[in-house]
């Protein structure tokens, strides 16, 4: 049995000697083989150098560099197409994952769960804005969509190779790790741990790039937004007849009533309101059928190391993704 643990990494050189060190002595107690896939996703301190060095001290560290930062999404897509392991971890390189909790992962596959999540029991050290935000996330995507996620669960888990593999045959361009790790099903379950504050750098994430990858997740796993648009459109119509028959019945019995501007700009106001934002959640799909329309590759690989030969011969920078 072999484990592959799966690393993205984008500018984390600060913290990169640590991780390896305590991934060293936490692997090395646990009685299986172990591969530890890293991929480099563009970055542009020394941290590619850094892998490589660690590639050659140590077989079982292998490196896949992309062309150009491709995003976190990317990089896990990336390792999971090199991983060959029985268990595949998917682990965050600035040690807010504790690499220690592997063990209890590792626990809990072999007694026969096919995913094991990792939750955060709390979000202490996160300032109220997020804390807040992420909560409403997770309740908005579990109302939504029909894979649920666990409130807290990041993309800190063990996935079985069976759900290994579905996750890869997913064909999906925009990929949104945590819902896929979720979607396969199987048999899963949580085990938790403290959160831990990022000791160097700080997230790669700003708030609006979460907010976009908020809206990304949520329009991958659910279609409900727009048909909340033809509810909203039902009830609106069903109202402005009632209000049109009034109306006319008013006019009828007691003559025009020229004022009512006041009302008329409020109703124009807030339909044209409602419209845009219809049109701007259909543009939200639509934008993400053009992208998977497009089918471009979701990474480009520029190097690979500590792989089979036939891995790292081949010239061909669309990598594993273009194998099957
Ligand atoms: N990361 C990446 N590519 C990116 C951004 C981030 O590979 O474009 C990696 C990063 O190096 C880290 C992980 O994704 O290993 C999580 O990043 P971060 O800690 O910034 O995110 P947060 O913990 O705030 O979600
Ligand atoms: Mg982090």
């Amino acid at each position: 049995m072999r484990l592959s643990v799966l690393i993205p990494i984008f500018n984390e050189l600060e913290l990169l000697p640590e991780l390896f060190d305590r991934l060293d002595s936490v692997l090395e107690k646990l009685e299986f083989e172990y591969e530890i896939i890293c991929v480099d996703d563009g970055s542009n301190d020394n941290s590619l150098k850094f892998l490589l060095e660690q590639a050659n001290r140590d077989p079982r560290i292998k490196v896949v560099s992309f062309s150009r930062n491709f995003g976190k999404e990317a990089a896990l897509t990336a390792a999971m197409d090199y991983a060959s392991g029985d268990a595949v971890i998917p682990l965050d390189a600035d040690l807010q994952h504790p690499p220690e909790l592997i063990s209890r992962l590792v626990e809990e596959w072999q007694q026969g769960h096919d995913v094991v999540h990792a939750r955060r029991a709390s979000r202490a050290g996160e300032n109220a804005v997020k804390r807040l935000s992420a909560v409403c996330f997770y309740k908005i995507f579990n109302l939504l969509s029909e894979t649920k996620l666990p409130q807290g669960a990041g993309d800190f888990c063990l996935l079985s190779r069976r759900a290994a593999d579905v996750v890869r045959q997913l064909p999906e361009r925009d990929r949104f790790m945590k819902g896929l790790f979720a979607w396969p099903g199987f048999n899963s379950t949580m085990v938790e741990y403290e959160s831990v504050k990022r000791t160097a750098g700080s997230s790669r994430f700003s708030f609006w790039t979460l907010w976009n990858f908020a809206i990304s997740g949520v329009t991958s796993f659910s279609s409900i937004p727009i048909r909340v648009g033809t509810y909203i459109g039902l009830l609106i119509s069903f109202v402005s007849i009632l209000y049109g028959l009034y109306i006319v019945l008013r006019t009828v019995i007691h003559g025009i009533d020229v004022p009512g501007y006041a009302s008329l700009m409020a109703v124009i106001l807030f339909l044209g309101g409602v419209q845009l934002f219809f049109l701007g959640i259909l543009g939200e799909y639509l934008g993400r059928i053009f992208k998977e329309v497009k089918g471009r590759p979701c990474y480009v690989v520029a190097q690979a190391t500590g792989f089979d030969e036939d891995i790292e011969n081949s010239d061909d920078p669309l990598g594993a993704q273009a194998k099957e």
